[in-house]
């Protein structure tokens, strides 16, 4: 296999000449339709039908207690690790291997970063990792697991469903359980994607989605907090939406929150979007085992769903046998017009997290210097 029969096959794939995007959305619903809507009903902005239905939809999707809508992905994670009680100077166990928003929301609030590797099998937080660092890090004390030394709280562990592909979420919850210690799940590249049945980020006691336009559905820019029970969905809703306290005209806010509650127009798109959600999961999967029948004879390992879950496959990936290798391909194709991406850089190497806390993040390593991400746009689209 040569990244010459790379390109060949994903210009098959996607029967064009022109460039090929890792990810582009698809607009082939009713999108047009209800965002020109909002803008005849005026209600282009903060309050209109197309929010409320549009987090009603998620909740029927994912059977979470309550969905709260916001303005992007990264809100969402700054509110539910708000609502998970993460304050300044508190620590927040997470992946080195995600993407920049899940430390960035974090440090926001004042509180720091600390890396533990992700498993093999779901590129996603290990949890053996998690305990080990925690035995090393953390005692446990009538204020939860704070660190041996600081005493800073470790609040919450965050979990990321890496390209779609869900973390194991039953170990992770029994280490957070012993440790007593929040789990909030970074679902930004999940919607769609099952743990054991259940959807990703309803299992933790938040999680956030992404809707922005590189994810699987797009409303532009958006995002929602997952939320367990229709009380805590109820506080989310609040603080996301200035804590006004409801009255005819009086305005009277009880603490200081948020401005980030999703706008109608944007809603209006997702509602659309969320109506094809079924269709984008199925052609997805059908290119992935297509990449997959493709790498199987190859130096090249594609990247699967874990046995115990049900993938979106959101982004497909492939693990080069080597760091040589990885950066031909990444040549030879973007140069032909066929989008390739590496991983992430690790978050510990970016300047503002260099100093962080972290474990042995061997694994994290191995992936960041082999993976790549192939085009991943449904199949079928690119010819509408
Ligand atoms: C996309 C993404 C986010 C943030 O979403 P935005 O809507 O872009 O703010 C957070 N975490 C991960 C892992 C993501 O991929």
């Amino acid at each position: 296999m040569t990244p010459l029969n790379i390109n060949d096959f994903v210009r098959d794939l996607y029967a064009t000449n022109e460039f090929i995007p890792l990810h582009a959305p698809t607009f082939c619903g009713n999108e047009k339709g209800y965002v020109t809507q909002t803008i005849d009903s005026t209600f282009v902005s903060s309050v209109g039908k197309f929010v409320d239905q549009f987090e009603t939809q998620i909740e029927q999707i994912t059977g979470t207690g309550k969905a709260v809508a916001t303005v992007n992905g990264t809100a969402a994670l700054h509110t539910a690790l708000h609502m998970a009680g993460v304050r300044a100077g508190d620590l927040v166990i997470t992946q080195a291997l995600t993407f920049v928003a899940t430390c960035n929301a974090l440090f926001h609030m004042g509180a720091e970063p600390a890396f533990v590797d992700v498993s093999e099998k779901s590129l996603g937080l290990c949890p053996k990792a998690l305990e080990l660092f925690l035995q090393e890090h953390a005692v446990l004390s009538e204020n939860g697991a704070v660190h041996k030394k600081t005493k800073q709280r470790f609040q919450a562990v965050v979990p990321m469903h890496t390209f779609g592909h869900p973390v194991e979420l039953d170990e992770l919850q029994a280490v957070c359980s012993k440790w007593n210690i929040a789990l909030v799940e970074d679902a930004a590249e999940s919607l769609g994607s099952y743990y054991k049945g259940v959807h990703t980020g309803t299992f933790g006691d938040y999680g956030a989605i992404s809707f922005n336009g590189n994810k699987i559905i797009t409303t532009g820019g958006g995002g929602v907090v997952l939320c367990k029970s229709a009380d805590s969905g109820a506080k989310t809703k609040h603080i996301t939406t200035t804590a006004k306290v409801p009255h005819p005209f009086e305005f009277y806010h009880d603490e200081a929150g948020f401005n980030y509650r999703m706008p109608n127009l944007n809603a209006a798109l997702g509602c659309a979007q969320l109506e094809q959600l079924e269709m984008f999961i199925d052609q997805k999967r059908l290119l992935a085992s297509q990449y997959q029948s493709f790498f199987k004879s190859s130096d090249f390992e594609f990247v699967t769903e874990p046995e115990y879950a049900k993938s979106n496959y959101w982004l497909n990936a492939i693990i080069c046998p080597d760091k040589e290798s990885r950066d031909l391909v990444l040549q030879e194709t973007n140069a032909a017009g066929v989008m390739t991406r590496p991983i992430w850089q690790l978050m510990h190497r970016l300047p503002m997290f260099k100093n962080a806390l972290r474990g042995e993040l061997a694994i994290s390593e191995q992936i960041e210097s082999r993976l790549i991400n192939l085009p991943s746009s449904p199949l079928g689209i690119q010819s509408l």
